[in-house]
């Protein structure tokens, strides 16, 4: 078995035994010096091995070859959000969607720690982790996002634990997901909530699409239930022609699409959701609150709040520097700009930040460079149906996030699959790039 099958085996048995395991040994994978500065080329720390920090990584080495680049990453291994709605309905395995930060890091030259950044020291450049203290030159975050709960739990903490348990979201990786495929597998009649929240959620697309799948799922399984997507924006915030025509054209019975939909409160022992309007029974949900920037930012003084009360990343919308500390950036779904929060946009602006870094370390001036957003979403699995978007961005006048040179292809009708790179060949061409090649 090649090092990389035997990976992906492991980590099956680790997902079903819930044990831990240790990713083997590499040379890649030793602690780097502690806070001793290395000896030659600068040391450049990216803390969070998703989309971006990955992309990030493997970036900089290519721009700045001598520099000594760690990622600092917790997880042993990697998960892919992207494609994981597929996975939810058997799709695609779980080997599709798990690398190995090993192979990363070998492939790419190099050092993956896998710690938890802790701590920051800014005026001595020391960041703190589980595994201890690193010196950096350059230090970037891209830790992604985290959830926030407290429109619907008003602060308080057992809530807050009890529904990401029970009803967990799914859109962070991990176990959330393997409970939400057991519910769906499991789901047998009655409601099953899906809820979309306001501002700049994780991925605008995803819980449309994880609808239709489902409501898929219940018309070829003859279940006598219901999807309900309780919707705090006033319509589908994006690919909004191909979901609406595909709710009302595709799953007429299956499928309830409720826009403007404030909560005012869930009852968990009831299993009740309470609108303006309604008292909602549901027999299963996945609720999905808003998101905010990692708490671990906000204890390091590195964020903001905005007008909402919602706590954003404090960085600079054109050099993603954090304010006031010109060698610490931040990139991926961290950010405050309005660019979707999603895979593709997350890479491509971790290899932007790459070369920011490059330049700041050649002390070549900083220059903006659009992400790209490029995102596919299945409409139904037999025929597989999908509906695609691919945009950059502009800043207005007053610095807000504008969409430019859209391509958007919403009729799920033409089921020319190959018209546009389908989810999946998208998603293999991003793992090979991040992984292996
Ligand atoms: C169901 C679903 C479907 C999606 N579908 C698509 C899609 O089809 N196309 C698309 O483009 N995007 C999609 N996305 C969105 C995409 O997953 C995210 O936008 C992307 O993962 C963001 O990358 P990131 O690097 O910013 O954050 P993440 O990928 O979340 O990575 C953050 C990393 O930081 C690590 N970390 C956090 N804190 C610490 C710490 N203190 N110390 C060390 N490590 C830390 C975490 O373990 C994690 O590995 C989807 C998301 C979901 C949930």
């Amino acid at each position: 078995m090649k090092r990389r099958d035997l990976f992906k085996s492991s980590l099956i048995a680790f997902l079903s035994l819930s044990s831990m395991m240790k990713a083997e040994p590499s040379k890649n994978t030793q602690i780097p010096q502690t806070n001793k500065k290395p000896s030659k080329g600068p040391h450049i720390v990216v803390v969070g091995g998703g989309w971006s920090g990955l992309s990030f990584a493997k970036h900089v080495k290519e721009y700045v070859p001598h520099a000594n680049v760690t990622l600092v990453e917790k997880r042993d291994h990697f998960v892919s959000c992207p494609a994981s709605n597929a996975w939810l309905f058997d799709l695609v395995d779980l080997e599709f969607l798990t690398h190995s930060f090993i192979d990363a890091a070998n492939n790419h030259n190099y050092t993956y720690l896998q710690a938890e950044a802790t701590g920051l020291n800014a005026k001595e450049n020391i960041l703190s982790t589980t595994k201890g203290d690193l010196h950096y030159d350059y230090l970037v975050f891209a830790t992604g996002i985290e959830y926030d709960y407290y429109v619907w739990s008003k602060g308080d903490n057992a809530f807050e634990k009890r529904i990401q348990r029970e009803y967990p979201p799914a859109f962070i990786p991990g176990s959330e997901h393997l409970t939400l495929k057991r519910k769906i597998k499991h789901f047998k009649g009655g409601n099953f909530i899906i809820t979309v929240p306001n501002g700049n959620y994780r991925c605008l697309p995803a819980p449309y699409e994880r609808a239709c799948l489902l409501a898929d799922h219940i018309k070829r399984n003859k279940i006598k239930g219901k999807v309900v997507i309780l919707d705090a924006n006033n319509t589908v915030t994006i690919k909004e022609e191909g979901f609406l025509s595909a709710f009302k054209e595709l799953y007429k019975e299956e499928l309830v699409y409720m826009p403007s939909t404030t909560i005012e409160s869930i009852d968990l022992d009831k299993k009740t959701v309470v609108t303006e309007f309604d008292e909602i029974p549901f027999e299963d949900a996945a609720f999905y609150p808003n998101v905010r920037a990692p708490k671990l930012l906000e204890k390091l003084g590195l964020t903001t709040k905005t007008p909402y009360n919602r706590i954003e990343a404090n960085l600079d919308v054109y050099t993603y520097r954090f304010k006031g500390h010109d060698n610490i950036f931040g990139c991926g779904d961290l950010r405050p700009m309005g660019f979707s929060k999603s895979g593709n946009t997350a890479y491509t602006e971790g290899a932007n930040v790459a070369k920011m870094v490059a330049d700041a370390i050649g002390k070549n001036a900083i220059k903006w460079k659009s992400p790209i957003t490029f995102c596919v979403s299945l409409i139904s699995m037999k025929p597989q149906r999908e509906i695609s978007l691919l945009s950059e961005y502009t800043y207005g006048s007053k610095g807000e996030t504008k969409f430019a040179k859209t391509i958007s292809d919403e009729d799920w009708r033409d089921n020319t699959l190959g018209k546009h790179k389908s989810q999946f060949t998208w998603a293999k061409s991003m793992y090979d790039n991040m992984f292996y090649t």
